[in-house]
């Protein structure tokens, strides 16, 4: 696969940076399943090529990821049946039935692609921008590090829109940490960049139009240490959180992710594996707007 549809995939300073971009600006970059497969491709070539050091993951146009593809033309199209289906939704689980097909499938393309792409033998930049919401915190997640445009703001809104308890990589507890967790899932509120900085989740705070730049120019300090010294500090980090139970919580989390999707399609006629307003949950069209998590108000715009 040279060529990509919903990704771009470059190399700089004589190949020694990659830098795969998100290329659906029209969709905000949401995650269908083109472009999750695309984007494993580009993660291994870029593993593969023993030139490239260090590997930029960014997002075309004003939005990083605003998560997983819900219901776009072509998310629709790519789904089973039609002339257009994804190959693999016929693979990997996809051919089963009930929570075994949702399970093994989210399984092979939301959850063990994201930690492949968290053990790449390279370090990783996310460089973000604007909203980053749900799905869109798994990619950034897997990265080794963040910046972020001034614009970034994050959240996950699965609990408030979905009803559901989180997405399917649940790093949350080790990013937000565990009480900031419980605060930003319950509420659907957001993080501002400078917030997030504070937590050390975000590395460097840019402005938004240097974003590009000023990422690459942090790509090539870390780029300039030898590999192996590069490697074995990530891999003594990863491997370090990895004893404090970080895979096996990742693991147990996302089989409560999968009992909340069976809950939601056991009640709902139609099977839908998500709340329903009819649940309690608001539908997308009027749900309230996403508001920051502030210090003294109950909800910030209230
Ligand atoms: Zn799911």
């Amino acid at each position: 696969m040279a060529e990509y549809k919903y990704v771009t995939y470059e190399t700089l300073d004589d190949g020694v940076i990659a830098r795969i971009m998100l290329s659906r600006e029209q969709s905000r970059n949401a995650q269908n399943r083109g472009l999750l497969v695309e984007l494993d491709d580009a993660f291994l070539r870029a593993e593969s090529d023993d030139t490239v050091r260090v590997v930029i993951l960014g997002g075309a146009g004003p939005i990083f990821s605003s998560g997983h593809d819900l219901g776009s033309k072509e998310a629709i199209a790519e789904r089973p049946g039609g002339p257009d289906a994804h190959p693999t939704f016929s693979i990997n689980g996809g051919t089963r039935k009930g929570a075994e097909n949702r399970m093994l499938q989210e399984w092979h393309y939301f959850f063990e692609n994201t930690k492949r792409w968290r053990n790449l033998r390279k370090i990783t930049i996310a460089q973000v921008n604007g909203t980053v919401y749900a799905a869109g915190l798994m990619l950034m997640w897997a990265c080794d590090l963040i910046v972020a445009a001034e614009d970034a703001r994050f959240a996950d809104v699965v609990g408030t829109r979905l009803g559901m308890c989180g997405v399917e990589y649940f790093a949350h507890p080790w990013e937000f940490g565990p009480r900031k967790t419980k605060e930003l899932m319950l509420t659907g509120d957001a993080l501002d960049v400078d917030e997030a900085h504070r937590l050390g989740m975000v590395s460097k705070v840019f402005p938004t139009d240097e974003l590009a730049e000023r990422t690459l120019e942090f790509a090539r300090r870390i780029a300039a240490l030898p590999t192996m010294t590069a490697l074995l500090i990530k891999e003594s980090v990863n491997q370090s959180v990895d004893n404090m139970g970080f895979q096996n919580a990742l693991a147990a989390c996302f089989t409560i992710h999968q009992l909340n999707h069976s809950h939601w399609a056991e009640v709902h006629e139609n099977r839908m594996p998500a709340a329903l307003p009819e649940d309690g949950i608001a539908s997308w069209r009027e749900a309230p707007p996403i508001v920051l998590a502030t210090k003294h108000e109950a909800r910030a715009d209230a």
